[in-house]
């Protein structure tokens, strides 16, 4: 958990937003008139919470605090609790001409789960049914991370899901979904069976294989806030086998340690789910200093683990005052490993990894994670071990296309409402020399982790399967009802002419 999501007053937004093509808040004018919400209200008795409503603030703030006064604020959200109160919102929007904008956990690295018109906001559709004669749990659009742990701990079962308790299943699912199970089971949309949407007609479809299949598949990994509202998802599950669980930190050798570290990581066991990060400390005499920390589940006992980390451990002692290594059952263990997921300013850049970094790209981690600027935020660069099953899927057999990689790299800055403006804008310019320099040793960019300093985004999200995106963006949202700062658009090329 980061140390530094308190709230406080933001001053740092213009620093934020430089140079970003930011949605102007005269964007506001697309604002509903008083008389349509009114008209919200009677067909939705109850489930409308308007600005001057007590709990409005908690529906509209986006956890990227960053984004909180730059993001236009919705005119009212929607608190759907069925697929119906999803269909009849959309009906409403067509018929009144309001934008609206689907938010399941909140969680955006960029905010778009807002929009100056109607938030359809579907948290409270959380409920996750399991088929023990199948095998196949059904989640509500709305489920989170936290909900889909708690029901899936009661039968011992598992997916593919995220460690921060309040993500939500929707935009992970969408958008790939990483957890520590990949190596094993593949992405989160490897495991979607067959999902529910409802489409900006109101109309509502079910995406399977033998029914809108492409749809389907562009559900997998073609990012949220594209081409409808999911109401529900049918996922595979799997059997939650006991694990041992680690968070170990290592403050000295921290250059020989991450070496290990990545050569494992490269060809690690399937049983074995991880990130690995490396954490600035400023020092007033020099550069900052550096620990790396490896935290995640091997499917073993404490012995084998130990046994399989033994070399890291030889290379350092780890810090004795954190951390820990053992075993559990597997949902126990989830509770070591996990965290709630609080709003935070922060900024987020990453690339996928194919081949090895070398001594040349791991030098240019290590020196850009030694010359961060600091100030009183904080700085890491963070690599999510992957592959394994993941690729044993084609790219272009779903919408998410990365699947020759076994890390992705991420560089990450976060700062306090009170930060003044210049430091914040120091500490972007350093995020966007060190993701420059990554981005040798890479390519792409995950979709879940959206990044709107990326001016090629849909190469780098989508590659060789942005075209068929596009394609199935015309045949299930043609009027471009579903749209943010980064979605599908529904002509290639007006989009590459106006970028
Ligand atoms: C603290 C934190 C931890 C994270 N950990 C992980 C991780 O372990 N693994 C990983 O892969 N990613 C992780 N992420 C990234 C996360 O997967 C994305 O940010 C994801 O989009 C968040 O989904 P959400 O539903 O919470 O967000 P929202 O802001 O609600 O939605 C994200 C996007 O999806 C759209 N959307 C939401 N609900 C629906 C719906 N029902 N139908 C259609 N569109 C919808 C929204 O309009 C928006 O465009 C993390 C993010 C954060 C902030």
């Amino acid at each position: 958990m980061r140390d530094i999501s308190r709230r406080g007053f933001f001053r740092g937004s213009a620093a934020f937003g430089a140079g970003l093509a930011l949605p102007s808040l005269a964007a506001c004018s697309n604002a509903p008139a008083a008389a349509a919400i009114d008209s919200l209200h009677s067909l939705l008795p109850g489930r409308v919470v308007g600005r001057s409503d007590r709990d409005y603030t908690s529906f509209v703030t986006p956890w990227n605090l960053a984004w909180d006064k730059v993001r236009p604020k919705a005119a009212a959200i929607v608190r759907a609790t069925s697929t119906d109160d999803v269909a009849a919102t959309l009906r409403w929007a067509e018929k009144t001409g309001t934008p609206i904008v689907a938010r399941s956990g909140g969680h955006s690295y960029a905010g778009y789960s807002t929009t100056p018109g109607v938030v359809i906001d579907v948290s409270r559709m959380s409920g996750v049914e399991f088929s023990p004669s199948t095998n196949v749990a059904t989640l509500g659009g709305g489920a989170r991370n936290i909900n889909v742990s708690s029901e899936l701990e009661k039968v011992g079962r598992t997916v593919t899901h995220g460690r921060c308790y309040q993500v939500g299943y929707a935009g992970l699912v969408l958008g790939g979904g990483i957890g520590f199970n990949v190596r094993r089971f593949g992405f989160a949309c490897d495991q979607l069976l067959e999902t529910t949407v409802v489409l900006a007609s109101g109309e509502v479809v079910r995406a399977a294989p033998d029914e809108n299949p492409d749809l389907l598949w562009a559900a997998k990994g073609g990012g949220g806030g594209n081409f409808g509202i999911h109401t529900s998802f049918v996922v595979q599950t799997y059997d939650a086998a006991p694990i041992t669980v680690f968070d170990v930190v290592w403050k000295e050798n921290v250059d020989e340690v991450t070496r290990w570290l990545l050569d494992f990581a490269r060809n690690a066991p399937r049983e074995f789910g991880a990130k690995i990060t490396l954490r600035a400390t400023p020092d007033p005499s020099g550069p900052a200093r550096l620990s790396v920390g490896l935290l995640g589940q091997f499917v073993g006992t404490a012995d084998e683990t130990m046994a399989l980390l033994d070399p890291a451990f030889a290379l350092a002692e780890p810090d004795r005052s954190y951390g820990f290594l053992r075993e559990a059952s597997y949902w126990d263990g989830q509770k070591k490993v996990s965290d709630k997921g609080d709003p935070e300013w922060s900024a987020e850049r990453s690339v996928f990894i194919d081949n090895s970094l070398g001594d040349d790209g791991l030098g240019v981690i290590l020196d850009h994670m030694r010359n961060w600027p600091p100030h009183q935020g904080l700085a890491q660069w963070k690599a999510f071990v992957i592959g394994g099953a993941a690729n044993d899927v084609r790219p272009d057999a779903t919408a998410f296309v990365h699947r020759r990689s076994w890390l992705l790299a991420a560089v990450d800055v976060a700062w306090h409402g009170g930060d003044s403006e210049s430091d914040i804008a120091t500490s972007l310019r350093w995020l966007d020399e060190f993701h420059a320099a990554l981005a040798q040793y890479g390519s792409g960019a995950y979709q879940n982790f959206l990044d709107p300093r990326e001016k090629n985004w849909a190469q780098a999200y989508y590659g060789e399967n942005f075209g068929r995106l596009v394609a199935v963006k015309q045949q299930y949202d043609p009027r471009n009802v579903f749209h943010n700062g980064q979605s599908i658009p529904l002509d290639v090329m007006a989009f590459v002419n106006s970028n």
